[in-house]
């Protein structure tokens, strides 16, 4: 695999798998601009080489059909602005040939939405998994996929994948595309390296203690990586709501906190797996339980496993937020994912706060720090700590998938 770094784009034209699924407020505008900011070392690194750029990705989820809804078009703006360059658009993906032939060094093309097309993500259209038939049109869509793939792979001398919110997936422009190109013609962007490397930190290159902190509103989302942490971790903190899921399967009393009732055995085996392996579990033993599910509902603080009928836990008690602080700030790596109660509730964000601010001062003493999984990079945006911890991810699922040490199909395929 070649490596962005030492590569000299000059002469040469790239079509980067970028992520600008960016979200877009009712009129078509751009509400958060990360995922774009996020590509622009890759970009401007081709750009300063004197090497053209065509760039693709996907919007939304079109389901194999031209939507305007999903244009691309509305943020070619945009991107013009961040890159500082103009920016050409074409309004069909596969019919892009005459134009990237026509791109001189320094000019920038961007394709429309690869997800018009149902061949980017290779599923069959119109038929249902159970259906006869259906492995049949799978196989012929998977072929169609590939030519889908080729002709993009046509318009470009080089390959580069700086998409990690896509890379779990197996799509054709993620990785079929690669395919077509040498080895010493794919390689990953600046973005994808770095949170590889991020991965790498927490599941290879570990500093002890190492902390792990799941949170958000199941168990069940999050067993695969809890599973696998269990191997690794010295502490692990399980918070949220999850926290009443192990307090019913011990036979506490949780009122009508959120609860997995058909998760009840897995929670007692998670207590019988971390007893085995040494592991320090860590589960809130008080919380702050409301009357509703409101920011200005009513508030007690109550053990966790003793919540009047009524109530429900929506927040980490003041004894739970001193041992998850007790544990967070010796660590040297540490891995953060999920709230630790309802923060999108101002009333309800201690125990989350009190997470972010221990990872901050760990990560001062010398921590690495990794957040990431949609609500918790929320969570330290919401708390301005984002510049504050060594890193934060791009990528929600991509993320999940890697931490529970799935091999992602966008990295394997350049590698
Ligand atoms: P997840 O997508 O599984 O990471 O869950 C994130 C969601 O979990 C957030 O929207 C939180 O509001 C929610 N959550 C966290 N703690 C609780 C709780 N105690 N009760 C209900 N929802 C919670």
């Amino acid at each position: 695999m070649a490596k962005i770094e030492n590569y000299n784009f000059a002469e040469k034209k790239a079509i980067v798998r970028v992520d600008f699924n960016v979200p877009l407020d009712e009129n078509g505008h751009i509400t958060d601009d990360t995922r774009i900011r996020g590509a622009l070392p890759t970009l401007k690194k081709i750009l300063a080489d004197g090497g053209s750029l065509i760039l693709m990705s996907h919007m939304g989820k079109p389901k194999g059909k031209v939507n305007p809804k999903f244009s691309l078009s509305q943020i070619r703006e945009d991107v013009a602005k961040a890159l500082g360059a103009d920016v050409k658009f074409v309004p069909d993906c596969m019919d892009a040939s005459e134009a990237a032939a026509n791109l001189k060094p320094g000019e920038v093309l961007l394709l429309e939405n690869l997800r018009f097309y149902p061949e980017e993500e290779g599923k069959p259209v119109g038929i249902d998994k159970a259906d006869p038939g259906y492995d049949d049109a799978k196989k012929e869509m998977k072929e169609r996929q590939k030519d889908f793939a080729k002709k993009l792979a046509s318009y470009a001398d080089v390959y580069v994948n700086d998409a990690f919110g896509t890379a779990h997936r197996k799509h054709a422009s993620t990785a079929v595309i690669a395919d077509y190109f040498t080895p010493e013609n794919k390689m990953l962007g600046f973005l994808m390296e770095k949170e590889v490397q991020a991965v790498d930190n927490i599941l290879k290159d570990i500093k002890r203690p190492f902390t792990a902190i799941m949170g958000g509103s199941k168990v069940s989302t999050k067993i695969g990586i809890i599973e696998n942490l269990m191997d690794k971790v010295d502490n692990l903190i399980l918070c949220g709501g999850m926290t009443y899921t192990f307090a019913k399967a011990q036979g506490g009393k949780i009122g009508v906190s959120i609860v997995e009732d058909d998760k009840l055995d897995l929670a007692l085996d998670i207590i019988k797996q971390a007893k085995e392996k040494g592991v320090n579990l860590i589960l809130g033993t008080d919380c702050v339980a409301a009357d509703s599910f409101s920011n200005d509902a009513n508030t007690i603080v109550c053990p966790s496993n003793d919540i009047p009928d009524g109530w429900e836990g929506l927040d980490a008690g003041p004894e739970t937020r001193k041992k998850f602080e007790d544990a967070i700030i010796p660590s040297k790596t540490i891995l953060w994912n999920g709230p630790a109660g309802v923060f999108e509730f101002d009333n309800f964000t201690a125990g989350s706060r009190a997470i972010a601010d221990a990872i901050v001062k760990a990560t001062e003493n010398g921590a690495f720090s990794l957040v990431g999984g949609g609500d918790s990079v929320a969570c330290v945006n919401k708390f301005g700590l984002a510049d504050s911890v060594s890193y934060v991810s791009t990528g929600g699922g991509a993320l999940l998938e890697a931490i529970e040490g799935k091999v992602l199909p966008g990295v394997a395929a350049v590698k």
